[in-house]
């Protein structure tokens, strides 16, 4: 029931949003219907329906977003499109053919357009900094463009002259020397300045945001008291300028504990006047879904404040288009990959959000993707890339963004990031998976089939067989596992050379389901003692100390072990005094021929009697003799063929004696082995 009075609620307040700026009267405007009062009957029945008809003939499977509204947003960030289209990128349609991207974007479901908006992107002679040079001006052309489909604008003020995010709050340049009031001014009449040109241009404003990802700082504010003058001011210049508009403040990080429900405290303590709470989603970074929604439910909870989600993207390809590297890659370290890099993965990714904000939230609005429009310039050389991204501004940052911002973009300028995570391919033709946007209001049943092998990590004893599996686990376009048979490239000459190569790790490569499988194959020494390396104290480990050494221990330092932080530690000052046997004792061994190995190292050592020993049964099978030199010179006694019966008791060790040179003898113990012989 109360899903159903919201989507009146909804219905209505975006009706009369879409009339802000509409002057000029597009063709798609919802044509003078009274939107009546919120939650009434007669919103509902005259609330806008976009006219949308399933897509046919996609081949990508699309889970079924159950009840959503019709005017649920799925916006799309598109903010560099003029500047990659002056670098020369063309857009094209699902026939192939060359076609507005906005209209492409329309008829495939997006139904709202983000753009950001920066105070002054450029140097003072006017080179661009890049990031597609968006200003209020930019903007307006998007928006025009974006109105003649039917599509609104969601304008994303960053208060900066480039980027802004939680690592990254930098006030305009013409700030400066401002006092804190007339900051707040410049920042209302650039917030009023740029929606009046908006409304001039005849741009359809739907929602406004008041900075991009404030999390702590804004425009240089690092005090909520002042972050919440600075928003205050800007949704006055909103509600003013464009009543009927939605004012969104915007976050990160909804993984950090607590965090935005502080973050709404200070909102409702200083009186920010808003409507929409929106965080960013990047699942490689920003937690589970589970907790995005339980977040923003306990802001709409705690101050009826509406949701949305106004950032997300997900990589349908490692690969990178553009000669730039990207942000997500196969291997990126520290994120989390819970799908395929596939356009499968991007669309089972982006309708686990929607589905999410539609079914899990109590109050959210909408969601949108950053930034599916965003490809390569489209050379076939980084020089000829980077010349286009200098010019125009297409790329990430120009070098020009050194006078504004020189320790980031003016080191590290470049072209896009995120091309791996676009909706078009490298040369503008849109990817079957833009049709998500329209696919997940129906679904798209189509059949199983695998979408991605999962990679495989094995271990085999170098002593032991290498049998690498018939089957693997594959991620299904539906987002189930199921076991599919695999191939591997692996011949006699590679396993004898596995074999024979030592403790090492191996890439092994095959076939499962028509696509590459991956397996990291680690040869490893089987080992049948415990605690080898003595990173588990003196687990499993006997002492018999027999002329009381003063020290006599496991000691943790790293730089005194042969691996690991720890090893096992002998120091005495009186002559004499070193006389010790370590030894671990192993039970019911399988019958074969076995080899011992133990290592020493230390000093100070005068005369000594050193060596490993094996015993079975109690008595000393064999020993192998081992001598202390100098600090980090470490020798290792060798036993092989050892004899052991089925079931035999073993105790494998080393015998330390000591005279000491005067000094006190020192030594370290270190990676003890018991195994089978091939
Ligand atoms: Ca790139």
């Amino acid at each position: 029931m109360k899903k159903s009075v919201l989507s009146f609620l909804l219905a209505a307040m975006l009706l009369v949003l879409s009339a802000c700026g509409g002057t000029s009267g597009t063709a798609t405007d919802p044509a003078g219907t009274d939107p009546g009062q919120p939650g009434t009957e007669a919103a509902s029945t005259e609330k806008e329906e976009r006219p949308v008809k399933k897509i046919e003939g996609n081949s990508l499977y699309v889970r079924k977003v159950e009840n959503m509204p019709a005017d649920f947003i799925l916006g799309m960030d598109a903010s560099a499109v003029p500047a990659l289209e002056a670098s020369g990128v063309k857009y094209y349609n699902f026939k192939g053919e060359e076609q507005d991207v906005f209209q492409t974007l329309a008829e495939c479901g997006v139904s709202m357009i983000r753009v950001r908006v920066w105070n002054d992107p450029f140097d003072a002679e006017g080179h661009g900094f890049g990031g597609g040079n968006c200003t209020a001006d930019t903007a307006a052309e998007i928006g025009k463009r974006a109105a003649q489909y039917g599509l609104s604008l969601l304008v994303d003020f960053h208060y900066s002259d480039f980027w802004a995010d939680p690592g990254k709050q930098m006030e305009p340049r013409a700030w400066k020397g401002l006092k804190f009031p007339e900051k707040i001014d410049a920042l209302y009449r650039f917030t009023k300045e740029s929606l009046e040109k908006l409304n001039a241009a005849g741009v359809k404003v739907g929602m406004v945001q008041i900075g991009n990802e404030t999390n702590g700082a804004m425009a240089g504010a690092h005090a909520w008291e002042d972050i919440c003058e600075y928003m205050k001011a800007g949704s006055r210049a909103v509600r003013e300028v464009c009543p009927e508009a939605l004012v969104a403040v915007h976050f990160a990080n909804p993984e950090k504990a607590d965090s935005y429900r502080g973050y709404a405290d200070y909102l409702k303590f200083y009186g920010v006047d808003y409507d929409v709470f929106g965080s960013s989603y990047y699942p490689y970074w920003h937690g589970t879904l589970e907790n995005l929604a339980s977040v923003l439910n306990g802001i709409t909870a705690a101050y009826g404040k509406k949701v949305a989600v106004l950032e997300t993207s997900y990589a349908y390809t490692p690969d990178d288009t553009d000669f730039s590297g990207n942000t997500i890659g196969e291997g990126t370290s520290g994120i989390t990959k819970n799908y395929p890099f596939t356009q499968q993965g991007q669309v089972n990714s982006l309708t686990d959000v929607v589905d999410t904000a539609v079914n899990k939230m109590t109050d959210c609005i909408g969601v949108f993707y950053w930034e599916g429009t965003w490809i390569s310039v489209g050379t076939d050389s980084w020089e000829a890339n980077h010349t286009l991204w200098e010019k125009y501004g297409s790329g990430w940052a120009s070098s020009y963004a050194a006078v504004y911002d020189p320790d980031d973009a003016g080191k590290y300028y470049g072209g896009c990031a995120v091309d791996n995570q676009a909706f078009f391919d490298a040369s503008g033709r849109p990817l079957e998976s833009l049709q998500v946007f329209n696919l997940m209001r129906f679904g798209n049943e189509v059949p199983l089939k695998a979408d991605a092998p999962e990679d495989v990590t094995l271990m085999f004893d170098l002593n032991g067989e290498i049998e690498m599996p018939e089957k693997i686990f594959a991620v299904m376009n539906d987002g189930s596992r199921q076991e599919v048979d695999v191939t591997w490239q692996l011949t006699d000459e590679d396993i004898a050379r596995m074999k024979s190569g030592g403790v090492a790790v191996y890439d092994v490569k095959g076939e499962a389901a028509g696509m590459e499988a991956k397996a990291q194959v680690s040869m490893i020494e089987y080992n049948f003692l415990q605690n080898y390396s003595f990173e588990e104290g003196d687990a499993g480990w006997t002492v018999t100390d027999l002329a009381k050494a003063d020290e006599l221990r496991v000691e943790n330092k790293a730089t005194d072990s042969m691996t690991g932080p720890c090893h096992y530690h002998f120091w005495s000052a009186a002559k004499n005094s070193v006389e010790f046997t370590l030894e671990q004792e192993v039970k019911d061994l399988p019958a074969g021929k076995y080899k011992f190995a133990i290592s020493i190292m230390g000093g100070d050592a005068g005369d000594t009697d050193i060596y490993a020993y094996v015993k079975i049964g109690g008595e000393i099978a064999d020993t192998a003799p081992m001598k202390i030199t100098s600090y980090g010179n470490w020798d290792t006694g060798r036993i092989g063929g050892i004899e052991v019966e089925e079931g035999q008791t073993v105790s494998a060790g080393i015998y330390v004696k000591c005279a000491g040179a005067g000094n006190g003898a020192w030594g370290k113990i270190d990676d003890a082995l018991l195994n089978t012989e091939p």
